[in-house]
């Protein structure tokens, strides 16, 4: 027997089993019921939430015979019985004459609607109304939409059309405004996992809770999507598909990886972050799938963290935001591996790993907040350094002078690279509010008697010693220290 796809088996026969579009499926039954239906429908929506399946529904429905008498007789329907997929005309819907479907994608001239549309004239030849089902509308020539909407301005009678499509924008106002527009929501995974389950137990098909979920991550709204991928792992798994088959069959890494490389970046461990990339490269994935499996997994951890009320995000937006970058430059490069590795272990470096000379510079006074300003400025220049190489210079040449009312005062000993951070200033700016959270600006000045900031090439515990006694002395004797 030929394997029956579950994509197949699992489209709706009955309103009632039209997932996660209650909103629509409740008002078409109300609209059926009271005999209230329009000739001409425009289904929106992403791909693979419904919308070809509710057309065929709706169609099916419109011919029912019982559907039929329910009307005649005003009794109210449920969602269960539309249609009722038993009498002759539901048994015959599917070789129908009188239901014509096309593909506006590959059917995008005028002599192909006309001829496809042609026996919208004619009457019908055993249904009660004959039914045209064209996808994805917005692909049409304009010809042929005029065409189109000749015939919905003045219907034939007996005539009803259902017109999908995924780009309402690209459709014709004068289309829009002439159609019942049904809105198709993204169907959230919360809604996808327990049905793929439910559809798993009717068809005898082991699945287990952990894969459902997972899959039903993956499909991103889409229903269609959520049933290929499981017809996918159900050919490929054993008895049970669990969730790794899930991720084998889709070739993707590990929730478990993904989270031993998250865990290892956030606790600066860099030798755990070698230990959990070399994993996940040894398991035969690629870097990009890598890197994109981990900006998925930290966008969920972003959501789950905004359900709890937390709204620190500084870390896990410059992690994401260095993922990304390190994907664009994987792209067409030999070492996409190195690549990945790298932007890990610089996530991994300790976020400041030299202290400041603790110069009682000219400028300051008591009431500013140095260390504040100096933590923003060091952890800005770190990432102004992952886009400029040259932004190094910066960071070890300046001096932190004043924090006041959100001026930053970063003084250089010599013009040269104050007129570097001067050039950059806009970027640093940029990304000094997304580490500060708020607005930063930058005052950048030229002080040929600045004391160099000595410490930050010096190593531990020299460097401390150093601080403290810079600290204890006047700034005058620091500058002699150091010549
Ligand atoms: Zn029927």
């Amino acid at each position: 027997m030929v394997y029956e796809a579950l994509y197949t088996r699992g489209r709706p026969k009955t309103l009632s089993q039209l997932i996660g579009q209650e909103h629509i499926s409740n008002a078409l039954t109300r609209a059926i019921s009271s005999g209230r239906l329009s000739h001409a429908y425009l289904l929106v929506g992403t791909r693979g939430t419904g919308k070809t399946s509710t057309a065929r529904l709706l169609s099916k429905a419109m011919n029912c015979d019982r559907v039929h008498d329910a009307q005649l007789a005003g009794r109210p329907l449920d969602k269960k019985e539309i249609p009722c997929n038993k009498c002759d005309s539901c048994r015959a819907f599917d070789s129908s004459p009188d239901n014509v479907e096309f593909d506006a994608a590959s059917n995008r001239s005028v002599e192909d609607v006309t001829r496809l549309l042609s026996t919208a004239y004619l009457a019908p030849l055993r249904a009660r109304i004959k039914t045209f089902i064209i996808d994805e509308v917005h692909m049409l020539s304009f010809e042929a939409v005029n065409s189109i909407l000749k015939l919905i301005e003045e219907p034939p009678p007996n005539v009803a059309f259902f017109l999908a499509t995924t780009e309402l924008n690209k459709v014709p106002m004068t289309i829009r405004s002439r159609c019942q527009v049904l809105n198709f929501r993204l169907i959230p995974p919360t809604v996808i996992a327990p049905y793929l389950l439910t559809l798993a137990r009717r068809l005898s098909v082991g699945l287990q809770e952990e894969a459902a979920k997972k899959i039903a991550r993956l499909a991103e709204g889409s229903m269609r999507d959520a049933l290929t991928y499981l017809d996918q792992c159900y050919a490929m798994a054993d008895k049970e598909i669990t969730l790794d088959d899930v991720n084998e069959t889709l070739g993707l890494i590990s929730d478990e990886n993904l989270d031993e490389i998250i865990s290892a970046v956030k606790a600066k461990d860099r030798t755990a972050v070698g230990r959990a990339i070399t994993n996940a490269f040894r398991s035969g994935l690629s870097a990009n799938v890598i890197a994109e499996s981990l900006i998925t997994r930290l966008r969920d951890i972003e959501f789950d963290m905004l359900d709890g009320g937390n709204k620190n995000f500084v870390e896990l937006d410059n992690f994401i935001d260095a993922l990304r970058k390190s994907a664009v430059e994987m792209n067409g490069s030999g070492i996409p591996d190195i690549i990945l590795e790298m932007t890990l272990m610089k996530l991994a470096a300790p976020i400041q790993n030299f202290v400041m000379p603790v110069v009682s510079a000219p400028i300051s006074s008591p009431s500013e907040n140095l260390d504040a300003g100096r933590k923003i400025f060091y952890d800005t220049a770190e990432k102004l350094i992952g886009e400029v190489a040259d932004a190094r210079f910066i960071r070890d040449k300046a001096v932190v002078t004043g924090f006041i009312n959100e001026t930053l005062t970063v003084a250089f000993k010599s013009k040269f690279y104050a007129d570097m951070l001067v050039k950059a200033q806009k970027d640093f700016e940029q990304l000094a509010a997304q580490v500060a959270g708020k607005t930063i600006k930058l005052s950048v000045v030229v002080d040929e008697k600045l004391p160099p900031p000595v410490l930050n090439n010096m190593t531990e515990p020299a460097r401390s010693n150093l601080a403290n006694s810079m600290e204890i002395l006047h700034a005058v004797d620091a500058v002699k220290i150091n010549n």
